[in-house]
């Protein structure tokens, strides 16, 4: 739910040299249609089970169940789903993928820890009769370049992260998916739920869904009491899936991304297109406007 340090940051792109974008990639796959979401739940949420799946499967719509051991899951199963419950999200169709054993924050300093968290909820997916992870949300949204080897070798294809840096974390935005400009283990958040949220915060994050731009959301528990900054209230995620069902979006889980997209086509750069998009916005410190004329007119803020 966090992101890399200004300072973390600067060291990437020192690492990385700035070699130039790759062009889009061009494939076999079909044209990416206007309207295509990922939904995506993270932290093992036991709301994933008794009110998600549910509502999902009413409307054939698929997702991604991002797995973690961590938090309080081995023994609180008020607020986390079982295996046998993460067992039957699998059997119903939906996507169970990789969140670290731990929810491991990675860092520079943590990756070498990675392979083993990764392995270590891949091994529990098999002794439960899933196939092992091919997704990946990175803990805490905190993502790190040298991590993503590790991901490559562990067989994950798509790998989510949150909307910063583009976006900053307070504000729950994000930025749609842009394939072959976006790295696919660096795919950015479009929506992140908030409790602040309602249908208008959703309905901004799915309209950038157009023009070969896919808008990946982010959920946490629905509702979810462990976590309540990013908890969704069981009467708004209804609300939201509805409207996207009347509204005719399709919804899939993030291994499904691999009918439209070469996730082999990456650009040499994966952290230019974020810079590009943060220096094509506005800064939010930019220099205010000046005041208006006879403030002594003005109400004065409450
Ligand atoms: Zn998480």
């Amino acid at each position: 739910m966090r992101h890399p340090s200004l300072r973390s940051r600067a060291l990437l792109l020192c690492a990385l040299a700035l070699p130039a974008l790759s062009a889009p990639p061009t494939h076999a796959a079909p044209p990416v249609p206007d309207k295509l979401i990922v939904l995506t739940f993270d932290d093992s949420s036991a709301s994933h089970s008794t009110v998600a799946r549910p509502v999902l499967k009413r409307y054939g719509f698929g997702a991604t169940f991002f797995i973690t051991e961590g938090f309080t899951f081995a023994k609180n199963k008020t607020d986390y789903l079982t295996w046998p419950q993460i067992a039957e999200l699998h059997r119903d169709g939906f996507e169970i993928g990789n969140h670290t054993r731990d929810h491991l924050s990675i860092t520079e300093k943590t990756v070498p820890r990675l392979a083993e968290q990764l392995a270590v909820i891949a091994d529990r997916c098999r002794e439960h009769g899933i196939p092992p992870p091919v997704s990946f949300a990175w803990p805490g949204n905190k993502f790190h370049v040298a991590a993503l080897p590790v991901l490559h070798q562990a067989g994950i294809r798509f790998a989510r992260r949150g909307g910063e840096p583009e976006v900053p974390y307070a504000i729950g935005g994000g930025v749609a998916y842009e394939p072959g400009l976006d790295h696919a283990l660096l795919i950015p958040t479009a929506g992140d739920a908030r409790p602040s949220w309602s249908l208008e915060n959703l309905q901004r994050a799915v309209a950038l869904a157009r023009g070969g731009r896919i808008a990946v959301l982010q959920f946490h528990g629905v509702p979810d009491g462990e976590h309540p900054w990013v908890n969704t209230p069981r009467e708004r995620f209804e609300e939201y899936m509805a409207w996207l069902h009347a509204e005719k979006f399709t919804v899939i889980a993030m291994r499904d991304l691999a009918r439209y997209v070469d996730e082999n086509a990456v650009p040499a750069n994966p952290l230019a297109i974020m810079e590009r998009r943060k220096s094509a916005q506005p800064a939010p410190t930019a220099i205010p406007p000046p005041p208006a004329p006879a403030p002594a007119a003005r109400p004065s803020a409450p």
